[in-house]
């Protein structure tokens, strides 16, 4: 796998951060926010390996929570949304390099506060954690609650009132003005003034 990264991964970047450790204060949270990110480019995109037996879908790289706080921490320290790149080695008969590009948005930022949010009441509490979306349980066909959980992205879920009687319609944008509130006036208002 090392050959395969080396041969078609490597040459194309230009790291400019190996493992970097990016936090920020909480106010009024028990804990900090933190990540450490494999590898970052010149040009500020952030860039991580998976070895896979099996090409991941594109899904899968839209909706890793992992990138999803990477890029929020980038934004957080720099002010730019970065761009984001899955570097998968494919551990087949026939090895293969497969890179995934995606990005984040609001809605993605939306479902991470929330999970702060939820993980501050669970280490508080010790209540309900919710599954990440790339978890196999978490799904259309795997979990009841899917189509009105507010942990998955509401460009994900389609409002159903019929399969969920008693859930409330769901909006199905939301704005990044007002991600960049909340980011801003509620959580990390120390970190931006
Ligand atoms: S959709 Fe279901 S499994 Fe996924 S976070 Fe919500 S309640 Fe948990």
């Amino acid at each position: 796998m090392s050959e395969l990264h080396y041969n078609h991964a490597a040459p194309y970047i230009k790291p400019a951060y190996v493992q970097r450790a990016l936090s920020v204060e909480l106010p009024g949270y028990p804990f900090d926010l933190g990540g450490v990110i494999d590898l970052q480019e010149e040009d500020g995109t952030i860039r991580d390996t998976k070895v896979k037996d099996k090409t991941p879908s594109a899904g899968f790289a839209d909706d890793d929570d992992q990138m999803t706080l990477y890029a929020a921490l980038e934004y957080l320290h720099s002010g730019n949304l970065p761009k984001l790149v899955y570097d998968c080695l494919i551990d087949t008969k026939i090895e293969k390099y497969v890179p995934l590009e995606t990005a984040r948005v609001a809605d993605d930022f939306d479902v991470l506060l929330r999970r702060i949010d939820a993980a501050c009441n669970a280490i508080e509490k010790g209540v309900f954690l919710p599954a990440k979306e790339t978890d196999w349980w978490c799904g259309e066909y795997s979990c009841w609650y899917w189509k009105s959980c507010k942990f998955v992205k509401r460009s994900r879920r389609v409002a159903d009132t019929q399969a969920v009687p008693e859930s409330k319609p769901v909006e199905n944008k939301v704005s990044m003005d007002e991600v960049v509130d909340r980011l801003t006036d509620k959580i990390f208002d120390s970190l931006l003034n």
